[in-house]
């Protein structure tokens, strides 16, 4: 130990582990320390971030720490949110197999799949192993793979109980599967702008294959004679085209709070622990949206009986998870007796997407429902109250969503709501009128995040919740 800083970084990992002592011995705290928290938490006492200078070397120090944020978010949902111990063995097991993040010079020879040189052009490209059924890959039929010759031994449901997939016919499936096999490989063809070399090999008569209408019989061959290759001169890569950012509400959020905070979370995925108020409020959402659903199915209020209640419920929490919930069950009771007996539900849970020229966003709205006539959005939260400018925004990202939706262009959306689970009786319910001047100056403040988003804006945006911001290490 040489000075202050050096006594400030043992005091702070001592306090650390006192803290962590304490909490994670108490078996009635739900909201305790996570370990991404305390990685976190190292993180800023290391201090090993000194940097405000974003170029590719501190980019990709910081890509790496992400990764290992997400290794450790995936370890806590599947294993413990607080077991240090098992979290170390699990990182000394598999050290090694992570992959570390790449950021590519564009001025080096880049190699990658036709998926990813989507939108992206080069002097010259080769396309390797070409070779027929297996670039283009032959149809299999996969369900026959599942169930046939290589049956697995962990039973997948069949795609047709899956309400999502499409059911097709093996033609259908074997055309589309061409289709897509085809639609790859132009996509490859065509990222070359001057020189596009193709690798393949001779069948057993000494032939080239015809892959796709390509005869390379009629192509003209390198084998050793390199000089048919034109020479070409490269100045300079051209820039990647800038993909359209996709955003949702919640992203339009975080980038109004800090941009910064925003870049780090969305742009390099950096994870942070689903709180348990989080966890508790998914399984709410869970239990409505199989309620909802019920309802459209035409299980009536007659049948929704509180055995019925409980049938869902218990399909949802496990059993000795039961007590913990009590309280929510209750709340959503409450709405059964209440707003939604005045209601008819016309989609629970509906995912949208609006396109627009510079930006998409993606979503999922809780709640289309129809009341004395009139169509209405709802979102529930699970909370006692919510920062009125924030539900707004949100509920006018949905309106935005179903202007735009075929299936209600004729439709006129008249109320935005929000049911709080949490709230005393008088203020579970808050509807917003519709206000025009209001829709448009938030597509405006759309158009603003995407265009910044576009042109990689990011500042730091100091605020009272850079105290409670995990990234404050980066910051500083
Ligand atoms: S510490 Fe503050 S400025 Fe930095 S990312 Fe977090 S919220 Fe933004």
């Amino acid at each position: 130990m040489d000075d202050e800083h050096d006594l400030n970084f043992f005091k702070r990992l001592y306090d650390l582990r006192q803290k962590l002592e304490k909490e994670w011995s108490d078996k009635d705290n739900k909201d305790k320390t996570t370990l991404l928290d305390v990685f976190y938490e190292l993180m800023s006492i290391l201090d090993n971030f000194d940097f405000d200078d974003f170029d590719d070397g501190n980019k990709e120090k910081l890509l790496n720490v992400s990764i290992l944020s997400n290794t450790i978010y995936k370890f806590e949902d599947v294993v413990s949110r607080h077991d240090l111990k098992r979290l170390f063995w699990f990182f000394y097991h598999n050290l090694g197999k992570q992959s570390s993040s790449q950021i590519n010079n564009r001025n080096e020879v880049q190699i990658m799949t036709i998926h990813k040189s989507k939108g992206l052009e080069f002097p010259v490209v080769f396309i390797a192993g070409l070779k027929e059924k297996s670039f283009p890959r032959d149809f299999k039929d996969e369900e026959f793979e599942l169930y046939g010759l290589y049956k697995t031994p962990n039973f997948p449901i069949p795609y047709k109980y899956l309400g999502y997939k499409d059911v097709l016919t093996l033609e259908e499936k074997e055309e589309q599967h061409y289709y897509e096999e085809r639609r790859v490989l132009y996509v490859g063809l065509t990222r070359a702008k001057d020189v596009l070399i193709l690798s393949t090999y001779e069948n057993k008569d000494g032939r080239l294959p015809e892959i796709d209408g390509i005869d390379f019989n009629q192509i003209k061959r390198i084998e050793d004679d390199y000089s048919i290759i034109p020479p070409i001169q490269i100045d300079k890569i051209p820039d990647e085209e800038a993909e359209t950012p996709v955003l949702s509400y919640t992203s339009i959020r975080d980038y109004e709070k800090c941009p910064f905070r925003y870049y780090i979370v969305h742009q390099l995925s950096y994870k942070e622990s689903d709180t348990f108020k989080i966890k508790k409020g998914n399984i709410s959402h869970k239990i409505l949206d199989k309620i909802h659903i019920n309802s459209i199915d035409n299980l009536t209020d007659e049948t929704l009986t509180d055995e019925t209640i409980h049938e869902v419920i218990d399909d949802i929490i496990p059993e000795n998870d039961k007590e913990l919930y009590q309280n929510e069950i209750k709340n959503i009771k409450k709405y059964l007796d209440t707003f939604y007996r005045e209601v008819e539900v016309v989609k629970s849970e509906f995912p949208f997407t609006i396109k627009k020229d510079n930006y998409i966003i993606n979503g999922q709205i809780d709640l289309i429902y129809r009341r004395n006539g009139v169509l209405g959005i709802l979102d529930f939260k699970n909370k006692y109250a919510v920062n009125e400018e924030e539900i707004k925004n949100q509920l006018y990202t949905y309106l935005l969503a179903l202007k735009l939706n075929p299936e209600f262009y004729n439709e006129n959306v008249k109320e935005l709501a929000v049911y709080l689970l949490k709230a005393p009786e008088d203020g579970k319910l808050l509807i917003f009128d519709i206000d025009e001047e209001y829709l448009n100056n938030f597509q405006n403040k759309i158009v603003n995040v995407a265009q910044n988003i576009n042109n990689n804006v990011y500042p730091k945006k100091k605020s009272n919740d850079c105290d409670n911001c995990s990234f404050s290490f980066i910051c500083k």
